[in-house]
């Protein structure tokens, strides 16, 4: 298979791949099979693979929110009138539900995060970088993407691998920033 952009060699990689988030900054996302272009470094990764690196780094991001102390949350009450809107508003808000304002769990009960709350008043999105450790960078190759994991019989069926099966790194990315409305 060649690459849509270049027309190089593209290999089937399995490895450990860098997104950026608001929240996480520079995150190592492993075990992730693409496509790499060997000429421009184009990835392309099947729609299940962009699910999959979405979720981990939805988890990262929740598992650190975890990891704040409990003092710097508050309960919804708190952070509807912070915000100067009445609790069903604020709970209902499609945005502090897609998660743009950090919070937890405890006792069956959902606490917010206060600076959050803050950053989501001042500018439409409550996330704020979170402390982290980095993972190194390791990827395999997996050979060839027409002799490894899609035979193809003609010329024809590789084309046909191009779309719409695999998207590229840039909608996943694009994808990314909806999950998390991420600025550049
Ligand atoms: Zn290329």
């Amino acid at each position: 298979m060649k690459c849509a952009l270049c027309n190089n060699e593209v290999l089937n990689l399995l490895g450990t791949v860098e997104f950026e988030t608001r929240s996480l900054g520079k995150i190592q996302v492993p075990d992730l099979e693409y496509l790499e272009c060997t000429g421009c470094g184009d990835k392309l990764f099947t729609s299940e693979q962009s699910d999959k690196a979405v979720d981990y780094i939805a988890k990262e991001e929740q598992r650190l929110i975890n990891m704040l102390p409990i003092g710097e949350f508050m309960s919804a009450n708190e952070s509807a009138a912070i915000l100067g809107v009445t609790k069903q508003a604020f709970s209902k808000h499609p945005k502090i539900k897609s998660g743009l304002i950090f919070s937890t769990i405890k006792s069956n009960r959902k606490f917010y995060n206060r600076k959050s709350v803050e950053l989501f008043k001042k500018n439409g999105n409550g996330k704020f970088l979170l402390r982290r450790h980095v993972r190194p960078v390791r990827k395999y190759s997996l050979g060839n993407l027409i002799n490894v994991d899609f035979p193809a019989t003609s010329a024809e069926d590789s084309i046909e691998f191009k779309s719409p099966e695999f998207i590229s790194a840039e909608s996943t990315k694009r994808g990314l920033e909806n999950e998390f409305e991420r600025c550049i």
